[in-house]
């Protein structure tokens, strides 16, 4: 989020929506009281504001003027008005603007932070819209993109099964039900083949409920359904806000799962299956896979003398470095205590070796706690690595395992990676 422009003639609320936001984002917010004055500020700082937060009755315009002057810089605009008539209400949505809010709702300010804060995640989301009407995908796309989505169509089911292969990163589709070829339930059926609740969001949007096709929407596994002839806008935001919620939630869900809750890096259980799976592409492509085992050396010993606070900072220290030395298609995860695992795909032997080398002398000189007395804790690791490949990755991990021992037992702090005898 860029900066954030704020029009509010009453000093109170100003003041308070300043702060807050500021605090909330720690962008810049500008700050105008008048319509003349947002007209010289947006002239000025062309491009700059991303955001806006108008009030509704400003005195030199008592009618939502200052909505389309912001509106028509392409700026998401949310706006705040002390009373909501249902003519209000038209007139703001028929304005295009992101969301309202009632002034005199003490959580009004919280929630705009909160629909500020989705609209910025609302642009990393791909929404895909089907229905075979250009009218009808455009009036789509048009409250999709109000809202930051980043939007995809397609005109008929078929199509639209060509694209979720194509772009896998597609969380919600919108489709019409009458359409030539596929209507859109069995649209539906066909998506959840493939891609399941907890991937991908549905939301039938039929013209009307002819034949209980709401229903028929929701039985063949749409999250929800809207009706055409009788939606607002309002009714279709919370909808789609509220499948994306729960995507976002059962995402969080799945990433507390394969984390570690120390360190944040992948823990056993996702260790084992993602690493299957990266043995199994590395063999298809004929490409080198390494296992690299890291043990804390006389970790015990640290908790013993420190405390088990110091050892959970010396675990996370060394974890933070395994993160910065990783490339994107290494799987690091902490598999025990004070044991890691790394597997990492493609580089010739001697590179793995060196890279643990200096992985292992950056660990030993590197702080991994301040004590009491600010005086640094270093500690060392000894680290195994096998990077012969094998089909079985518990055996790759077995040998990188018992070449860990063999450097413990060598005097420790130091890599042990026994070439393969040559005869
Ligand atoms: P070596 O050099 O042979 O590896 O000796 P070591 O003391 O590092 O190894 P050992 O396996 O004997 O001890 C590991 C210790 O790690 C024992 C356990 O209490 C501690 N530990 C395991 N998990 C955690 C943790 O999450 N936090 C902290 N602070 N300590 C842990
Ligand atoms: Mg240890
Ligand atoms: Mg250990």
């Amino acid at each position: 989020m860029r900066q954030l422009l704020l029009v509010e003639d009453s000093n109170m609320f100003g003041r308070l929506a300043k702060s807050k936001i500021e605090k909330a984002f720690d962008i810049p917010v500008f700050w105008t009281k008048t319509l003349a004055e947002t007209e010289k500020l947006l002239t000025m700082a062309k491009g700059n504001f991303s955001m806006a937060l108008l009030d509704f009755n400003l005195p030199d315009a008592p009618n939502g003027e200052v909505i389309d002057r912001v509106i028509a810089e392409g700026i998401t605009t949310f706006v705040f008005t002390a009373d909501l008539t249902d003519e209000v209400r038209n007139l703001v949505w028929s304005k295009k603007v992101a969301d309202y809010i009632l002034k005199e709702d003490p959580n009004s300010l919280d929630y705009i932070i909160a629909a500020m804060r989705q609209i910025d995640e609302n642009q990393e989301s791909l929404v895909l819209v089907v229905g075979d009407s250009t009218e009808y995908r455009s009036m789509v796309s048009e409250l999709l993109y109000i809202r930051k989505f980043r939007v995809l169509t397609a005109p008929d089911g078929k199509s639209a099964l060509e694209i979720l292969d194509q772009y896998r990163e597609i969380k919600l589709v919108i489709t019409d039900f009458t359409m030539p070829g596929m209507d859109g339930c069995t649209l539906c059926q066909k998506i959840r083949e493939k891609y399941k609740q907890d991937h991908l969001a549905i939301i039938g949007f039929p013209t009307k409920n002819e034949g209980n096709v709401g229903a028929r929407f929701i039985k063949s596994g749409a999250n929800d359904f809207i009706l055409q002839q009788s939606f607002l806008v309002e009714e279709f935001y919370c909808r789609v806000n509220h499948c994306m919620e729960t995507l976002n939630l059962i995402g969080k869900i799945r990433e507390g799962a394969i984390r570690d809750f120390l360190t944040g890096l992948h823990n056993r259980r996702y260790f084992f299956d993602a690493g299957n799976d990266l043995l199994r592409r590395c063999q298809k492509g004929q490409e080198r896979l390494s296992c690299i085992m890291l043990d804390i050396d006389f970790f015990k010993k640290v908790n013993d003398t420190y405390g088990h606070d110091v050892g959970d900072l010396v675990i996370r220290s060394i974890a933070r470095m395994l993160r910065e030395d990783a490339g994107n298609r290494d799987i690091v995860a902490r598999i025990g205590g004070e044991e890691f695992c790394i597997l990492t795909p493609g580089g010739t032997r001697r590179d793995v070796i060196a890279r643990c080398e200096n992985l292992r002398r950056r660990i030993a000189k590197t702080p991994a706690a301040l004590l009491q007395d600010k005086m640094p804790l270093l500690v060392t690791t000894s680290i195994g690595v096998c990077t012969e490949m094998d089909d079985s990755l518990e055996l790759m991990i077995k040998i990188a395992d018992e070449r860990l021992y063999k450097a413990k037992a060598g005097g420790r702090n130091r890599v042990e990676s026994q070439p393969p005898s040559q005869h």
